[in-house]
């Protein structure tokens, strides 16, 4: 019966990430430069950004400590790869977004926590008791390994590129500038390429559903929002490079 339940949410994450990815084409998420009235009433973005990432931080590592299948090397490095982009997009990404007049509607986080209380729940419950638990010689199952090497490429342009844009906003807290240099030069969303190959490269490292799920998801979110970003530099800056793409290198 729970794996039955399990079967169908899955089925349903799906779905909803189909849903998502064609909404978002015609709308907007209401926050950053896409921020509008009408959401409900503002909190700071860096309280937003810890509400909503914070659950999956803590709801993974809960269901890791209580799941049955064994502990070994693999599942602790399914934890590590986790935390290290949870804790860091949690606990520190949100000291790092400038202070000042930074806000987002509460709607924004209460979508998003409801999403990553759910897909915690499933990625977690999945690798730490319904898979029974991987042996130790996954890790040297190529689709293991290759899909760590794609998660911490992805984890490091995110990383990187985010940083680019933080310093951008640091120097003039209320405009917004052309980023350049990097990933920069081919794409205006480098931030977005990398969280989606982190989450690529776990579906293949974990070699699960629920893991292809969240990379699905993740792709359905941020590949319209780049668009609308590209679009939205191109209406704002006369001077933006014309060969810059959206998402993809001289591709999209
Ligand atoms: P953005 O690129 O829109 O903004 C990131 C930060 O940089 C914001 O503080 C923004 O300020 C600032 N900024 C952006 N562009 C400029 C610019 N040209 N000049 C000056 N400042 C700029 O990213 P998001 O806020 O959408 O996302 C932040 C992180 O969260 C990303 O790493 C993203 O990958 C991740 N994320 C993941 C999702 C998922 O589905 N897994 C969903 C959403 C985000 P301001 O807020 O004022 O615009």
């Amino acid at each position: 019966m729970e794996t039955l339940i399990y079967i169908w949410l899955l089925r349903l994450s799906f779905l909803l990430a189909a849903v998502v990815f064609v909404t978002l084409f015609f709308f907007n998420a209401p926050y950053g430069r896409h921020r509008r009235p009408g959401w409900g009433f503002v909190i700071p973005s860096r309280v937003g950004w810890l509400v909503m990432e914070a659950p999956a931080a803590v709801l993974f590592a809960a269901l890791f400590w209580v799941g049955d299948a064994p502990k070994n090397s693999v599942t602790i490095s399914f934890l590590i790869l986790w935390e290290a982009h949870y804790i860091h997009r949690a606990f520190i990404y949100p000291l790092r977004i400038a202070d000042g007049e930074n806000r987002m509607p509460v709607s924004v986080p209460i979508m998003a926590f409801v999403f990553n209380l759910g897909n915690a729940a499933l990625n977690a419950h999945y690798l730490f008791s319904l898979s029974g638990g991987y042996a130790e010689s996954w890790l040297l199952d190529p689709r293991f390994m290759l899909g760590v090497l794609v998660f911490w490429t992805g984890y490091g342009i995110n990383r990187w590129a985010d940083r680019v844009l933080l310093r951008l906003r640091r120097t003039r807290p209320t405009s917004y500038q052309v980023p350049y240099g990097g990933l920069y030069r081919w794409i205006s969303c480098p931030n977005y390429l990398g969280e989606i190959l982190e989450w690529m490269g776990w579906a293949l490292a974990t070699w699960s559903l629920p893991g292809l799920a969240f990379a699905v998801w993740t792709f359905a979110n941020l590949a319209p929002r780049a668009r609308a970003h590209h679009r939205w530099y191109r209406g704002n800056f006369a001077e933006y490079p014309n060969e810059r793409k959206a998402l993809i290198p001289g591709v999209w």
